[in-house]
């Protein structure tokens, strides 16, 4: 008998499984369930396609028995098993990075963290909430040695060879003293239907009951073994929609989703014609916790004629779908096909192409609460959607929802559209890092003088990216304020004789400036600021400059370009100033507060407010 020790990782996850996360215990057998189910998909497979493993007369199945007298419980599968150094790999280490994602999102709630577990693979530890030792009997289909694993859920496990006929696994529970409500058959019956009614294989427990015969004197109580299949043991799927209740849809969702989260909404569909498949598919309340992580489990599950074939490809779905749970059936593809064939198959590019439109369809008919929180969860990657999926991104940009400054909420484009200038035909917007320094840009103050409506876009990583490759919407184009003359603004010639005119001055600011800026001129965009300041959008680095941060990699830096308000009070005074020292006082001024009206700091602090108090004491 070989002891080992659990890599560290696991062995925090086991502490914390028995000592901190026990609200809800029950969650253990629907996590056993599901990895029984798996074992048995993944030797379905085999034997349908490989001749080595053809079993014409296996059945899978799933077996729970209670034992009172024994004081434990076992789950028997007839699937895959494992073989040594699948129990080292599979159960003694984390190969995912499950584990410590797992642990970074612990919030120190026992109840939200226990609904965690399931999202983060780390399912089989889960047994240590009940279990005082679990035994792992198993073997491998195709070798000989069976192998058991077993721990007491300390650092350690032992592994040994042992005598076992089918291939397959049995977990065996040793329950703990004060877990015996899970050995009553009721309790355990009502866990399995809540979570795993729809696991399309039979689930049988097996159980004692006490049984009398007899009348009177002769009355005898005999212990009677009784077996009882107590799941559905269909695929949901497969059932025809005027069948099926919201109930069943829900109920499977949280078979496939590992929680007891109702589904913001769900669609399902068979699909008959050039190609036959059904997909049911289901967009969850809450953004999956590793959505934004590179390596996330995409959550679509393929099979080929009720038989599974994968949960591991991120190609069923475009990536900015990966928040969509569900299940794609094919009638048409190969049940041999390799992930090679997969990702350039043309029967599911069809399949996935129907697939989004109907999902982006579901979208849009979300109503009032539930359209909202589909927005407060998924804005983000739908704007992803609006860069990377041209076939549907007219759709994405009905979806939308961005600020405004003029109304409160979020508003869509249409909403834009139907309160805008229809003669220009223009939608404005403004992006940056920080909504309230966005809101109170002097470069809106033009806007909202004219009352035009400008959008706020204030998630800059993404936005700057993404809308500028926008271009038109119905129509309509997208104008980033930044780039643009303001509204009502002078003719081409009136401002080349204001620039001329203030030519002398703007030279001046720029020689006390020296490279602080890359240019001074006059603006056409201000109306009660002296002065504003904007990043060269001419300057090859602008345009990268978002994709930099999101690299997480510094920014470069952009040189800015200082503008300044001809009609302002300040600037008509300063044109005429003689005192030198002041004016440069105050050409500092114009350019530090306007870099802090855009968020951006002074580039010194100290000297910023030394000159205010210059100015404030001849002020005086
Ligand atoms: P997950 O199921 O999310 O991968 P688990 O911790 O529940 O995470 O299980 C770890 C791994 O152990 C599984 O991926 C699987 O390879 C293996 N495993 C667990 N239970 C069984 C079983 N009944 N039969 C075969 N393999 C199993």
């Amino acid at each position: 008998m070989a002891k080992h020790q659990f890599q560290t990782e696991i062995g925090q996850l086991l502490q914390l499984m028995t000592h901190s996360l026990y609200s809800n215990k029950e969650i253990f057998i629907r996590e056993l369930i599901s990895n029984a189910s798996d074992a048995l998909d993944k030797f379905n497979y085999l034997r349908l396609t490989d001749e080595k493993f053809k079993e014409s007369d296996w059945k899978g199945e799933i077996n729970i028995k209670l034992d009172e007298a024994d004081n434990s419980i076992a789950f028997n599968d007839n699937g895959i098993g494992m073989n040594e150094q699948d129990l080292m790999d599979n159960l003694g280490t984390i190969a995912k990075s499950g584990t410590k994602a797992f642990m970074e999102q612990l919030t120190g709630d026992s109840k939200k963290d226990s609904h965690l577990i399931g999202q983060f693979g780390v399912g089989f530890y889960s047994v240590f909430m009940v279990a005082e030792r679990v035994d792992v009997i198993t073997k491998k289909v195709g070798e000989d040695q069976a192998y058991m694993f077993s721990t007491d859920g300390s650092g350690e496990y032992e592994l040994k060879p042992v005598v076992k006929d089918e291939h397959g696994t049995v977990i065996y529970i040793k329950l703990k003293e004060d877990e015996k409500e899970f050995l009553g058959k009721w309790h355990v019956e009502s866990i399995v239907k809540k979570y795993s009614n729809h696991i399309a294989y039979p689930i049988i427990l097996n159980y004692t009951t006490e049984e009398t015969e007899g009348e009177g004197d002769d009355k005898v109580t005999k212990k009677v073994k009784k077996s009882e299949q107590i799941n559905e043991a269909t695929a949901l799927w497969t059932l025809p929609k005027s069948e099926l209740s919201k109930e069943d849809y829900i109920e499977f969702y949280k078979t496939i989703s590992h929680g007891d989260d109702e589904p913001l909404t769900y669609l399902h569909n068979h699909v008959e014609g050039a190609n036959e498949y059904t997909t049911l598919f289901y967009i969850p309340k809450t953004a999956p916790m590793d959505m934004y992580r590179a390596d996330y489990q995409p959550g679509v599950k393929l099979y080929v004629k009720r038989v599974f074939i994968t949960d591991d490809e991120k190609e069923m779905l475009p990536p900015y779908l990966r928040f969509v749970r569900g299940v794609i059936d094919s009638e048409d593809l190969p049940l041999n096909v390799s992930r090679e064939i997969l990702q350039e198959n043309r029967i599911l590019a069809n399949i996935k192409q129907g697939a989004v439109k109907r999902i982006l369809g579901a979208i849009k008919k979300l109503k009032g609460e539930d359209f909202d929180r589909f927005v407060d969860q998924y804005n983000r990657v739908i704007k992803e959607g609006i860069y990377t999926d041209h076939t549907n991104k007219e759709t994405l940009l009905e979806i939308v929802r961005y600020k405004s400054s003029t109304e409160e909420g979020l508003v869509s484009l249409d909403d834009y559209i139907s309160r805008g200038n229809s003669e220009k035909k223009e939608i404005y917007y403004i992006v940056g890092a920080d909504e309230k320094v966005l809101r109170h840009s002097p470069l809106l103050e033009a806007y909202k003088k004219a009352n035009i409506e400008v959008l706020i876009l204030d998630d800059e990583e993404v936005d700057s990216i993404v809308t500028p490759m926008i271009g038109q919407y119905k129509e309509w184009t997208l104008k980033d304020i930044t780039t643009i003359d303001a509204p009502d603004s002078k003719t081409e010639e009136e401002k080349e004789e204001i620039s001329k005119e203030f030519k002398p001055l703007t030279d001046k600011i720029k020689e006390v400036l020296g490279d602080e800026v890359k240019e001074v001129k006059t603006s056409t965009r201000l109306t009660d600021s002296p002065s504003c300041v904007l990043k060269d959008s001419e300057d090859p680095m602008a345009g990268m400059a978002a994709m930099f941060a999101q690299m997480g990699q510094e920014m470069p830096e952009i040189p800015l370009i200082l503008e300044i308000n001809p009609e302002h009070e300040m600037i008509k005074k300063l044109d005429g100033l003689d005192d030198k020292n002041l004016f440069e006082t105050i050409a500092w001024i114009l350019l530090d507060s306007a870099k802090l009206s855009e968020g951006l700091e002074p580039k010194d602090k100290t000297a910023f407010s030394n000159r205010i108090a210059t100015l404030a004491a001849k002020a005086l």
